[in-house]
């Protein structure tokens, strides 16, 4: 029994070892990676149904790993949230974001086109967000009301006085809050109604049950009329139907997000995008 027993706490420690090691690896690799100029910027197109017409992009950050090609965030972003590496690839981000929409503003300069950063909980409440920002903004010439920032109820509600006075902030110079992947998180209409965002971002996972049955969907409706009563502009993210449009466009929805338009895309692409709009 006691040599079982020995034989599974070993084997235990073993895979926790490895499991350690693992995690250990991958960190050195993301901090090679950033060295090595590794991380890339995709951009899905955000669609105004109404206007007819692209409003912007959402950036999405991309690993583009030498042996393992292209990763995605959920390979990579929890473990670089456990440290500084994170904000490392935040800064990247940001900059490059802006660098992208000046191209794109001076080649479209018609479109009023907007960039969509999404931002760490530890980016965030990092004492030179609001300076990073003005530096990127200024740097490219770009107007603040280009800039949008998306961040999660589970990042506002970490520290929520602070970030409500960050949000301000940012909000003075011109530059948009967005509250992403709403309805996923458990915090309550008496944090949304002080949280002096712009929009929320109807989270996926609600999208994705209109037309799978049930001829209403209340969570959506629900969402989409509270923002109507704060007075917040509301977006669908991974919109992929037909159905899915014309139901969100019937409730009042018409800021839209999701692979019936695109996927996001790399910056040559999305310019092609923009080209044939
Ligand atoms: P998110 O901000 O909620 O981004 C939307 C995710 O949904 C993206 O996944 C996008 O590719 C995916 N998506 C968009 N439309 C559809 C659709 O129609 N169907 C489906 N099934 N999926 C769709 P992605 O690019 O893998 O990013 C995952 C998450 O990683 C993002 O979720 C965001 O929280 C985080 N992330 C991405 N880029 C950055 C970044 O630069 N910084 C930080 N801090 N987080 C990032
Ligand atoms: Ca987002
Ligand atoms: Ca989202
Ligand atoms: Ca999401």
């Amino acid at each position: 029994e006691a040599k079982k027993d020995g034989k599974s706490t070993y084997r235990f420690y073993q895979s926790f070892m490895e499991h350690h090691y693992e995690r250990f690896l991958l960190k050195q690799e993301l901090r090679r990676g950033i060295a090595n100029n590794e991380f890339v910027l995709y951009y899905q197109p955000k669609v105004d149904i109404i206007q007819r017409r692209t409003i912007g992009f959402e950036a999405l950050v991309r690993w583009n790993h030498p042996e393992k090609g292209f990763l995605s965030p959920s390979e990579f972003i929890e473990l670089a949230e456990e440290d500084n590496t994170i904000e490392l690839i935040g800064n990247l981000g940001l900059d490059e974001a802006c660098k992208q929409l000046k191209c794109w503003q001076e080649e479209f300069s018609n479109k009023q086109l907007t960039i969509a950063v999404n931002m760490s909980a530890r980016k965030f409440f990092h004492s030179d967000l609001v300076h990073q920002v003005q530096e990127s903004i200024s740097k490219y010439k770009l107007p603040y009301s280009s800039l949008v920032i998306e961040i999660t109820e589970t990042t506002a509600i970490k520290d929520f006085e602070h970030a409500v006075k960050i949000i301000q902030k940012l909000q003075s110079l011109g530059v948009h809050i967005h509250l992403d992947d709403f309805g996923k998180g458990f915090s309550s209409l008496y944090y949304l109604n002080r949280l002096p965002v712009n929009a929320i971002k109807i989270d996926r996972s609600f999208i994705q049950q209109i037309g799978q049955g049930q001829k209403e969907n209340p969570i959506v409706n629900a969402i989409i009329a509270m923002a109507h009563s704060l007075n917040l502009d509301v977006i669908a993210e991974g919109v992929e139907t037909n159905v899915q449009l014309k139901y969100l466009l019937g409730k009042g929805c018409h800021i839209m997000q999701g692979y019936y338009f695109s996927k996001p895309l790399p910056a040559d692409k999305a310019g092609d995008y923009l080209r044939r709009m």
